[in-house]
């Protein structure tokens, strides 16, 4: 196992995700909710997504996986830890 530890989830701040002007944060909403639908998870402050799910998002963003994990990052909406996340891709 890695010195580190476990590779740590991804975890969206849905509240930070709230506050954040539409035109960013726009898409990534979107599937939030539409993750949440399809797991009847309505009242988490926080959403685990897939590893799957950041490549595709990323596609969404025209960005790569590293490249949108900062962003999200600067945002507020993944905490920094994230970047071990996508160390695998
Ligand atoms: P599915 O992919 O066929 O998963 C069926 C059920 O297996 C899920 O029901 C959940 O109870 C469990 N499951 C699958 N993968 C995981 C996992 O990595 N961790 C945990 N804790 N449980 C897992 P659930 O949650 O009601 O989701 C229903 C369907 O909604 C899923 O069917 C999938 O099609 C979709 N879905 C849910 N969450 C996500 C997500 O984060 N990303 C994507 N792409 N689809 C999701
Ligand atoms: P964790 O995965 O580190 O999650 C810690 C806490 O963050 C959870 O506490 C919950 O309050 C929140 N959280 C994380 N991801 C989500 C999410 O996608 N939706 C919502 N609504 N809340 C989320 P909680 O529920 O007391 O769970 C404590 C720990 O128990 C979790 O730590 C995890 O290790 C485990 N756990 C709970 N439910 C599941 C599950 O459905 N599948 C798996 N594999 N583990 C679970
Ligand atoms: P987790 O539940 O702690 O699962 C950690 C990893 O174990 C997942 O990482 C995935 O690689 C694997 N895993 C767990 N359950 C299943 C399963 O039923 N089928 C398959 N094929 N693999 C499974 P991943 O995919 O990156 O997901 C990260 C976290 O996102 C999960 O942590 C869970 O908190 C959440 N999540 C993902 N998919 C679902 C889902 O369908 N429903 C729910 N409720 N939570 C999900």
């Amino acid at each position: 196992p890695s010195p580190l530890g476990p590779t740590p989830k991804l975890v969206i701040d849905l509240e930070r995700l709230a506050q954040l002007p539409k035109d960013k944060a726009g898409p990534l909403a979107r599937y939030a909710a539409t993750i949440q639908s399809q797991r009847g998870d309505y009242n988490g402050k926080v959403l685990s997504i897939r590893q799957e799910d950041l490549r595709s998002l990323a596609v969404i963003y025209d960005k790569s996986p590293a490249e949108l994990t900062e962003e999200l990052i600067n945002w507020g909406v993944l905490d920094p830890e994230a970047r071990r996340a996508v160390e695998s891709f």
